[in-house]
């Protein structure tokens, strides 16, 4: 009874706590009537926890809303979209969204979340949605590339590989979810930026290392191929769809620009329209169905504004081709906190190319990425200097400077000044 891409024929929830604050904001009427994801980012919000990042609504209000939403429609189709993101040890390369589950706390994971938002979602009341779990953003890579023997390993990531309480939590996330039959489950892929480079050297690939390691869920806990109907990438990032002016191959001086320009720094790619393409037929051959579709976020990408290039460059050396003639204006593409500069992407559409089931808005923009100083609280986010727009950098992004906002509040809180500047810089522009 599933229909091979969910958003065909439908509408997308526009969640009516996220639209009040986009509205609220001068200019915001122009985006505040587009669908964004519900994040379930802890225990609490499933009930409703009335926390500056949840509001003041739980899972089965945003479910009776979709449902009055659903019935409005004459095709009578909607995607309801929500985030399951709350793994034990949750987010084990950075500090800004850690998260309330220790890294051994699996038991909790499945009855006192999993458990509890299958309930819910299971209702009858509810069948008639077509409703999609975002499962797990920044997850499963992070045991790839976040791991020793690398120099990027961090003591969390070797705990949950060593534990394997990532694959646990997500392959039973995916097997109760996806029994439901109005339930289109799709997994978090990373982006280009983080895991774009194929090698058949180990320590050089992140590319098939990871589709490996996400299919290893494949068999666990109930996880099997037709309980998963796709991947999306960039949720947690600002990677552009595509580069219009240059390739990764352009020859200059004698060479392709992929083996000397720092940019690309190697990587097969250069957007995430090539990348979502190549993981998903890497995905297949490592035992996914080959109906999976990819979701792309577009929700930070646009890379507009008065500084987005208007053509190739004509420099003679690689970096300085590179760097003239690319639209996303980043550092260094492993920066993933409030980045200054980004737009608006494309706005949320179904079926925008072959492969693509939809462009959404999973991260809700306005919704900060992580606070720039340390900020106590109740939400288990820590501080990470990546969110500090005086730091320089570490070992993952290659020791440049962050490239965040100053003055952002705690990830998930409402970033005023974010969601204008990504308003101005939107491309396509508003
Ligand atoms: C935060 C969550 C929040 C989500 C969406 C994440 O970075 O950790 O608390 O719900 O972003 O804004």
């Amino acid at each position: 009874q599933r229909v091979d891409n969910p958003y065909v024929g439908a509408g997308v929830y526009v969640n009516p706590q996220w639209s009040a604050r986009a509205a609220a904001e001068p200019g915001g009427s122009r985006v505040a009537n587009q669908p964004t994801a519900v994040w379930l980012d802890r225990i609490s919000a499933i009930a409703g926890n009335g926390s500056p990042t949840t509001g003041s609504w739980g899972l089965a209000d945003h479910l009776n809303e979709a449902e009055k939403q659903r019935a409005a429609r004459s095709d009578g189709n909607l995607v309801f979209q929500f985030v399951v993101y709350n793994l034990p040890g949750r987010d084990c390369a950075a500090l800004a969204s850690n998260g309330e589950l220790g890294p051994t706390e699996i038991g909790r994971y499945k009855t006192e979340y999993i458990d509890k938002i299958v309930s819910i979602v299971s209702r009858p009341e509810y069948s008639k949605l077509r409703i999609v779990p975002i499962i797990e953003i920044d997850s499963l890579p992070n045991l790839v590339t976040n791991v020793s023997p690398r120099n990027t390993a961090t003591a969390n990531c070797d705990v949950m590989k060593s534990n394997g309480n990532y694959q646990e939590g997500i392959s039973y996330a995916v097997g109760q979810l996806g029994a439901i039959s109005n339930v289109y489950n799709y997994l978090d892929a990373g982006h280009h930026g983080w895991i774009g480079w194929g090698d058949t050297v180990p320590e050089y690939d992140n590319f098939y290392a990871s589709a490996k390691q996400i299919a290893a869920i494949l068999g666990k806990n109930g996880a099997t191929k037709d309980k998963v109907a796709g991947f999306i990438t960039n949720t947690a990032n600002y990677s552009a769809l595509e580069e219009p002016y240059w390739t990764v191959d352009d020859v200059v001086g004698g060479r392709p620009v992929k083996e000397q320009a720092k940019w690309v720094d190697w990587n097969d790619f250069n957007g995430e329209l090539g990348f979502a393409t190549g993981l998903r037929a890497e995905l297949v051959k490592q035992g996914f169905d080959s109906s999976i579709g990819m979701l792309i976020d577009t929700s930070r990408n646009g890379w507009g504004g008065a500084n987005r290039p208007t053509g190739k460059s004509t420099a003679t050396n690689a970096d300085d081709y590179v760097n003239q003639s690319r639209i996303d204006r980043r550092y260094q593409k492993g920066n993933w906190c409030n980045q200054a500069g980004a737009g608006l992407g494309e706005r949320p559409k179904a079926a925008p190319k072959p492969y693509i089931d939809a462009y959404v808005w999973v991260k809700p923009p306005g919704e900060s990425d992580g606070a720039s100083k340390e900020i106590p609280n109740d939400e288990g986010k820590g501080f990470d200097r990546m969110c500090d727009p005086t730091y320089g950098g570490n070992v993952r992004n290659g020791n440049n400077p962050s490239g965040a906002l100053a003055d952002a509040p705690l990830s998930g809180h409402w970033f005023s000044a974010q969601f204008q500047q990504l308003m101005q810089n939107a491309y396509p522009p508003l």
